[in-house]
């Protein structure tokens, strides 16, 4: 998309009062979202520190998904010819990994707002949590901003202000977990599901 294009999508919605997630890898197109007015930053694997910083000042959302890029790599198989999954892209795949660990190294270092999601990938769906090992084990993250990242700074990049965390009056989804993901974050497997609302 041109910036134009980018700025006519995101400004239209920021007028209607609405959100909007750009999957972004580069500066290039992750700059020109945050200018537009976009509210989430998708992957931004490639992203350099002004732009990070200006995703600071802007108070914009970065969702680095690392888990994404590990389920293409483990499901190479059933991705490769379809569309443009091929082995150069692949191999682009496997080179990204380190450098967006490093980003979000960078991003968390910077304190941008950091939220939890899974790009609705084929093949994560039921693994979803495997995102929190990455980001603590690889990435950095320590285990209670990575939990923070998936329940109420998750919700506050929604705009949901009655979800996101255990209070009178709010919506739940509660997940019980085996044991303490801040103490060992392969914990963080949910074993039971309850969904409270009100
Ligand atoms: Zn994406």
């Amino acid at each position: 998309m041109t910036d134009a294009q980018i700025q006519a999508a995101c400004g239209e919605a920021t007028a209607l009062g609405k959100r909007t997630m750009v999957h972004a890898h580069a500066s290039g197109g992750a700059k020109a979202a945050v200018l537009a007015g976009c509210t989430t930053i998708e992957h931004g694997s490639f992203l350099d520190n002004e732009t990070l910083d200006l995703m600071v000042q802007h108070g914009v959302f970065f969702d680095p998904n690392i888990s994404t890029t590990h389920n293409y790599l483990e499901h190479r198989k059933q991705y490769l010819g379809i569309g443009n999954y091929t082995d150069e892209g692949f191999a682009e795949m496997m080179k990204s990994l380190p450098i967006r660990l490093e980003t979000l190294h960078r991003a968390l270092a910077r304190h941008v707002k950091i939220v939890f999601g899974t790009d609705a990938t084929a093949g994560a769906h039921g693994r979803n949590a495997e995102e929190f090992i990455y980001r603590v084990k690889d990435g950095g993250q320590s285990p209670m901003e990575a939990m923070v990242s998936a329940n109420s700074r998750a919700a506050e990049s929604m705009r949901l202000s009655d979800a996101g965390s255990i209070a009178p009056g709010m919506q739940a989804d509660i997940i019980a977990l085996d044991g303490d993901p801040l103490k060992d974050i392969t914990r963080g497997e949910a074993r039971r599901v309850c969904h409270e609302s009100r």
